[in-house]
């Protein structure tokens, strides 16, 4: 499976816990998780637009995503927070370890703000108990 990520991404898939736009874009994630799960060295390009995840999204329309400019805004953000590239490749442990290194609390207030997910608190428990980790 090739794989490219935006930049935001990555930490979303840190905190993946199966919940999406609709059963598609859930089933596609799935496999995309999973796919990492259980190969840790599989690479991903980043992307500068719509990706894998992306590919089945119901506000995916024409290649381009419903709010693209406020996710552009998100993408820069995290590109910024980990020290991403449109273009760069990377392998999921690597991915991981970038963010253990440089995606501080802090960090991820200001590089999520504004994302609809991220009040659930689901990805900052996923980001405390990966960053807590050795
Ligand atoms: S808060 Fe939003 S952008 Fe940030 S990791 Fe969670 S789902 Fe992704």
């Amino acid at each position: 499976m090739s794989l490219s990520f935006r930049p935001h991404h990555f930490l979303c898939t840190l905190g993946f816990e199966g919940m999406g736009y609709s059963p598609e874009f859930v089933e596609n994630y799935t496999e995309i998780n999973d796919t990492l799960q259980n190969n840790e060295e599989h690479p991903i390009q980043v992307s500068s637009g719509s990706d894998s995840i992306c590919a089945v999204c119901p506000h995916h329309k024409e290649g381009m995503c419903g709010t693209e400019e406020k996710i552009r805004a998100l993408d820069e953000r995290h590109c910024q927070a980990l020290e991403l590239s449109p273009g760069d490749v990377l392998t999921w442990a690597e991915a991981k370890q970038r963010i253990k290194d440089k995606m501080t609390l802090e960090a991820f207030h200001v590089a999520c703000r504004g994302c609809q997910w991220k009040e659930l608190g689901l990805c900052e428990k996923a980001l405390k108990n990966h960053r807590g980790k050795k």
